[in-house]
C-alpha cells in the first residue's frame, strides 16, 4: 500500500517529511526500503517552499502473507493496514501547521497510480476533481484537512515511477535544530560536500550552506547524494563530529537532480511548464534595475524572453556574453511569459568582427575616417570605401553552463551529475 501525504507544512514550521519519517520509522519491518520525497511542478502557486509531496510504501504486514493479500477485496485489504492508517490519520492532523495556505491530504492507495499524474502535476496545474476520480477509479482511500489540496502531491507522488532518482538524507529534531551561526553551518555543509556522491550542498561564493533549510523547521539538514548507505554513514559522522541534535536519520528516494520537470524540444511553451529550448540568441542581453538580464531568442520560429535573475548571481556574466547569432540551449520555467534560466548550452557560438577603417592601399599607413564609408590617408591622402574587419576572440566557449548552488532548483540535474551520467 502507498501512503501519499502533502501540504502538511507552513513557513511558520513542519515538514512533510517529517511525518513520512516518523510512520517510516514507526513500521520500519512493513515499510519498504525508503519513503520517496517527490518533487512537482516547481512554479505552483500554492507551494510552501520546494514543493515536495512523500510516500511511504508499506509492504505485506509481517502477520499476513502476500498471496492472501492480493485477494483480498479492497475493504478488506485496507483494513489490514488498519494501524498504520489510523497512525498515520492521527499523526498528520495533530501535526501539520493548518492555517489558511495549509490544507493536509493523505492517499492510501493499493494500486499504483500511472505516471501519467506524476507528468502532468510536473508540467501544469492540476485540478482537485481531476485527481478525486482518479483516486475513486483507482479505489484508493483518503482523508483530507481544510480544502484538501494537498490530496493532489500525495497522489502525483505515488505516481512518480522513481526509475531516474537520487537519494537525500534527513537529520531531525523536534520541533526545530538548534541555532547555528553561518560559519557553524558553511563548514558542516563544506564537510558533507566533500564526499564523492553528495551534491549542491554548499554554494562557498555566495556563502549558502546549501544542506540547511532557509526556515526552523524539523529538519535540521539533508544532504543530497547519489549512494544512500554513503549518505547515512556521512550523516551520523557529521552528528558525531559536530554534536548535531538528531531524533532520527532518514534517507528518502527521490526525484531531485533529475531534470524531470524539463521537456526538450516541445511543441508549444505553456506558461508554468519548464523547457529546454535549442535557439539563435536575436538580441545582446540587457541589464535592468535590480541586476536582471533579459534577452530574445528564435525557437522553432517563434520569438521567446529569456531571463537570469539577480538570484542566479555569477550566471548573468556568462548570460552577459551571449550575442546575437549564438546557437544555446536555454533550460528553465516559462513564467509570465519569460523562460527563467536555470541552465544553458553554447553550442555554436556566433562570430564577431569589429570594424575599422582599413590600412592605405597605397603607402600601408592608417586612415581616418571621415563618416559612414569614407577612409582618407592621413599621410598620402589617398580615399577608399572599404572598411577592415578583424574577428574579435569570444569570451566564451561552448560548454554547458549553470546557476550556482544558492540558486539552484530541486528538480534541476547538475551539471556533476549529468556529466557522470548519473
Ligand atoms: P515543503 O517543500 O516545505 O514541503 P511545499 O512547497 O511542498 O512545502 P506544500 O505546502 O506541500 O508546499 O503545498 C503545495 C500544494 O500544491 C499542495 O497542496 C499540493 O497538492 C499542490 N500541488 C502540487 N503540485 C500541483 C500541481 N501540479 N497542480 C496543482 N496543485 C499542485
Amino acid at each position: 500500500m502507498f501512503i501519499g501525504i502533502d501540504d502538511t507544512d507552513s513557513r511558520e514550521g513542519m515538514c512533510t517529511t517529517y511525518l513520512a519519517s516518523r510512520i517510516y520509522h514507526r513500521f520500519r519491518k512493513t515499510a519498504s526500503d525508503f519513503p520517496w520525497l517527490v518533487r512537482l511542478n516547481p512554479n505552483i502557486a500554492y507551494k510552501t517552499r520546494g514543493n515536495g509531496a512523500v510516500v511511504v510504501e508499506m509492504l505485506t504486514p509481517p502477520s499476513m502473507d502476500a498471496k492472501t493479500m492480493e485477494r483480498l477485496p479492497d475493504g478488506e485489504y485496507y483494513a489490514a493496514y488498519g494501524e498504520i492508517i489510523d497512525y498515520t490519520i492521527d499523526l498528520v492532523s495533530n501535526l501539520s501547521m493548518v492555517s489558511e495556505e495549509t490544507n493536509p491530504g493523505i492517499v492510501f492507495s493499493r494500486r499504483k497510480i500511472p505516471e501519467t499524474l506524476y507528468r502532468a502535476a510536473l508540467y501544469r496545474e492540476i485540478s482537485m476533481d481531476e485527481v478525486r476520480s482518479l483516486l475513486d477509479r483507482y479505489g484508493a482511500r483518503f482523508y483530507a484537512m481544510g480544502n484538501g489540496r494537498g490530496l493532489i502531491g500525495a497522489s502525483a507522488a505515488i505516481s512518480w515511477p522513481g526509475k531516474r532518482h537520487t537519494y537525500e538524507v534527513m537529520n531531525y529534531f523536534y520541533p526545530h535544530g538548534r541555532h547555528r551561526t553561518l560559519a557553524d553551518k558553511i563548514k558542516i555543509a563544506g564537510e558533507a560536500d566533500l564526499h564523492e556522491c553528495t551534491f549542491d550542498s554548499v554554494d562557498r561564493a555566495n556563502r549558502r550552506p546549501a544542506i540547511f533549510p532557509r526556515e526552523r523547521t524539523p529538519v535540521v539538514y539533508g544532504i543530497r547524494g547519489t549512494d544512500p548507505v554513503a549518505l547515512k554513514n556521512i550523516a551520523e559522522g557529521l552528528n558525531r563530529r559536530h554534536s548535531i541534535e538528531s531524533e532520527m536519520i532518514t534517507v528518502f528516494k527521490t526525484n531531485q537532480g533529475t531534470d524531470d520537470h524539463i521537456v526538450a524540444d516541445p511543441e508549444a511553451v505553456e506558461e508554468l511548464g519548464s523547457y529546454a529550448l535549442k535557439c539563435m540568441v536575436s538580441e545582446s542581453p540587457h541589464p535592468t534595475t535590480g541586476g536582471h538580464y533579459f534577452f530574445h531568442a528564435i525557437c522553432n520560429g517563434r520569438i521567446i524572453k529569456f531571463a537570469a535573475f539577480e538570484p542566479t548571481k555569477e550566471f548573468r556574466s556568462v548570460v552577459r556574453k551571449l550575442v546575437p547569432g549564438d546557437e544555446i540551449v536555454g533550460y528553465g520555467s516559462y513564467i509570465d511569459s519569460t523562460i527563467n534560466l536555470e541552465r544553458l548550452t553554447m553550442e555554436a557560438s556566433a562570430s564577431v568582427y569589429t570594424r575599422r577603417a582599413p590600412a592605405c592601399k597605397l603607402c600601408g599607413k592608417p586612415m581616418s575616417n571621415r563618416g559612414a564609408h569614407d577612409f582618407r590617408c592621413i599621410s598620402c591622402g589617398t580615399a577608399d570605401n572599404l572598411p577592415s574587419f578583424s574577428g574579435v576572440e569570444r569570451s566564451i566557449e561552448e560548454g554547458d553552463y549553470e546557476v550556482p548552488v544558492a540558486a539552484r532548483r530541486h528538480l534541476s540535474m547538475p551539471l556533476v551529475l549529468s556529466r557522470n551520467g548519473e
